[in-house]
């Protein structure tokens, strides 16, 4: 079984991170998805323990005092957290876990493992991903307004990811993406597989 591990993605919210992992799930063997839990209100169209975990700020802060997260991180006023359980069962079962998670997240992750890779996806321009969010339609000014200042700061933390990717078409997104797993699957120390002294036997 070759090795496991964690595949972190972020960028902006509106940047494409949804439609980017939905083409990956159903084409990269191996990939899992980690839904996180957050206490933000559920968007039309998103399923609980699909979409995310929904919980009130009650138990999201049981699950913290019971030592349930990975990471966590308080983002756009709501709390979000990759539930630790599912990764570690995942990863020691070879997989390769996405974990979609917001800068602070990323940063947590980067100082707690050493089994992770990091990709962030950008935008072309601010004033694109402001039309892609308003596009949506599913956000409040309030919220647009949030989500684009903070868009901003998140730009600020790309020095701390292994790769940046940006989504200015799509497919082409996409196929940089699955490059990137591509090769990281290939990694030499990731090759449990691979038996040398079987081949120098022969
Ligand atoms: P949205 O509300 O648009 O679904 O997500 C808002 C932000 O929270 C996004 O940047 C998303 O990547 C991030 N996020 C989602 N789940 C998690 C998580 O488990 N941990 C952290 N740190 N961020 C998350």
């Amino acid at each position: 079984m070759n090795k496991g591990f964690l595949l972190v993605i972020s960028g902006p919210s509106g940047v494409g991170k949804g439609t980017v992992l939905h083409d990956l799930m159903n084409t990269q063997e191996n990939l899992v998805y980690s839904v996180s839990a957050t206490t933000r209100k559920k968007r039309d169209g998103e399923i609980e323990g699909v979409s995310y975990f929904y919980k009130s700020h009650e138990e999201f802060e049981k699950m913290i005092s019971e030592d349930k997260f990975l990471e966590y991180a308080y983002v756009h006023n709501n709390y979000y957290g990759t539930p630790k359980d599912f990764v570690e069962k995942k990863i020691s079962e070879g997989k390769i876990v996405v974990l979609e998670i917001d800068v602070q997240g990323a940063v947590n992750v980067k100082n707690n493992t050493d089994n992770a890779v990091f990709i962030f996806l950008a935008p072309p321009s601010l004033s694109e991903l402001k039309n892609r969010i308003v596009g949506r339609g599913t956000e409040t000014e309030n919220d647009i307004n949030l989500r684009m200042n903070n868009a901003r700061k998140e730009l600020q933390y790309i020095k701390y990811y292994d790769y940046l990717v940006i989504n200015d078409h799509i497919n082409s997104a996409i196929n940089s993406v699955n490059e990137i797993i591509n090769a990281e699957k290939h990694k030499v120390f990731r090759e449990e597989d691979f038996n040398i002294k079987e081949i120098l036997d022969e």
